[in-house]
């Protein structure tokens, strides 16, 4: 019941402390989730496209072996035109009559023809051979540039999770201390705000100026007013997300991101005694 205790006995300020240092430990995951980015998704369409392309491959050698059959037959064909051929001029010589040369003559003009007709049938399916091949050869070298894409893309991801595993980790841990220090109620509205606002994943946003910075509506000066006193938890009428004051936000800001956030100089509007109360 620790927990409890310390999340009731908490002070607005240090709820609203407690908000944000969960923003930033979720910003934070969200930001090693982007650097993922699209790479598990990119993997496995390339993996698909690949799938998709050896069954092309697999589709075009079948056709090409079918139409090699047919090439097959149609020599087998001539063969058997040829043999008949020649057992017609064989006949040739033990000719009785006219009659029986026409009909020899006719016999070995039809093999002829039909020679004709299967040389070109070869000649057509070996130009559609051909056209396959080639076809078969730029799937085969786009299945190539495929998979070393993929592998590149594999390499990356590896790198990036081995890279942020650690992180992640800890960052997780971090992400569960934080939420420890936030009662239920508030817990379930700040992630239903995540869930809302996936682009950003903010649900703790500081004022920028006038400004909410999630939604960029201005706050009317009352509410600003209210918001920098920390009394009481306000949230953005606008978009929903609760509102912190800059000083909350980045007080403890270092140098450097002072430099990035602005500093109270920039800020005329807060004086000491906003501070005080
Ligand atoms: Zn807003």
């Amino acid at each position: 019941m620790a927990k409890s205790k310390i999340v009731n006995n908490a002070t607005v300020e240090e709820r609203l402390t407690a908000l944000f240092e969960l923003q930033k430990v979720d910003s934070q995951i969200d930001d090693v989730h982007k650097l993922k980015g699209e790479l598990p998704e990119e993997v496995q369409a390339l993996t698909d496209e690949i799938a998709q392309i050896d069954e092309r491959i697999e589709r075009i050698k079948a056709d090409i072996k079918e139409q090699e059959l047919k090439v097959a037959k149609s020599n087998a064909e001539i063969g058997e035109a040829q043999t008949l051929i020649q057992r017609y001029e064989g006949q040739q010589n033990n000719i009785k009559n006219n009659r029986e040369y026409e009909s020899i003559m006719n016999q070995i003009e039809l093999q002829k023809l039909e020679i004709q007709l299967l040389e070109k049938r070869i000649r057509d399916t070996r130009t559609q051979i051909a056209t396959k091949d080639q076809t078969l050869e730029v799937s085969v070298k786009k299945r190539e540039a495929k998979v070393k894409e993929l592998d590149a893309k594999r390499e990356e991801l590896k790198k990036i999770i081995v890279k942020t595993e650690k992180d992640e980790k800890s960052l997780q841990k971090q992400r569960e201390k934080a939420r420890k220090a936030i009662d239920e109620r508030m817990l379930l509205y700040y992630d239903r705000l995540r869930e809302f606002y996936k682009q950003d994943g903010l649900a703790v946003v500081s004022l920028a100026r006038t400004a909410c910075e999630g939604c960029f509506n201005q706050i009317p000066p009352q509410v600003q007013v209210e918001v920098r006193h920390r009394k009481r938890i306000i949230n953005c009428e606008h978009c929903g997300r609760i509102l912190l004051d800059r000083g909350l936000a980045y007080g403890e800001a270092t140098a450097g991101e002072e430099e990035e956030f602005g500093t109270f100089r920039d800020f005329p509007e807060v004086t000491t005694s906003d501070w005080d109360e």
